[in-house]
């Protein structure tokens, strides 16, 4: 082995990164903001905002839920994280260098898995459709429901989801 792992921990390193980013645009990344990044860039799905809560409690942190709501919306403008509207849930920008962008997302129904695709095609049919009809977009987050690849690939029938389609479903695996 000759090839040392680039960071020792690429949570810190990203909350290290994160909070240059901050800086150099002027804001700043506080200890709550900074903590409730940590959170959703830990985590293996998207996760609630009364799951932040909850956990920032377990912490030891005595929080109301106007204070999560308020560091997750600095988080938002800053572009380090996304609210999947669908899950109603927060997602940390898999971007090296965040901002506030237009994003998509294919989420897994099966697995849970949250995975963004900056498509800039998806992104500039939005904005040439809005501009026809004279509208001006403020955020565009398009999610798309339906089973990654490796859920695909081991069957529609997977995990312990509570809701099971009724009839024939949309999605028949298919073999190659
Ligand atoms: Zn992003
Ligand atoms: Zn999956």
């Amino acid at each position: 082995m000759t090839r040392q792992p680039p960071a020792p921990e690429p949570l810190e390193a990203r909350l290290v990164q994160a909070e240059a980013l901050c800086a150099r645009r002027g804001a700043r990344l506080t200890k709550l903001r900074r903590d409730v990044l940590g959170l959703i860039l830990a985590s293996p799905e998207p996760v609630g905002a009364y799951a932040l809560l909850d956990r920032m409690r377990e912490q030891g942190a005595s929080l109301q839920p106007p204070t999560v709501y308020r560091a997750l919306d600095f988080l938002m403008a800053q572009g380090l994280v996304h609210r999947l509207e669908r899950l109603n849930a927060f997602v940390g920008c898999h971007d090296d260098a965040p901002h506030d962008h237009a994003a998509q997302f294919f989420l897994c129904t099966a697995c849970g898995k949250a995975e963004e695709v900056d498509d800039p095609a998806i992104a500039e049919a939005v904005a040439a459709t809005a501009a026809r009809r004279g509208f001006a977009p403020l955020r565009a987050t398009v999610e798309v429901e339906g089973l990654c690849a490796g859920c695909a690939l081991s069957g529609s029938d997977r995990g312990g989801s509570s809701t099971s389609p009724d009839g024939p479903g949309p999605h028949r695996p298919h073999s190659h």
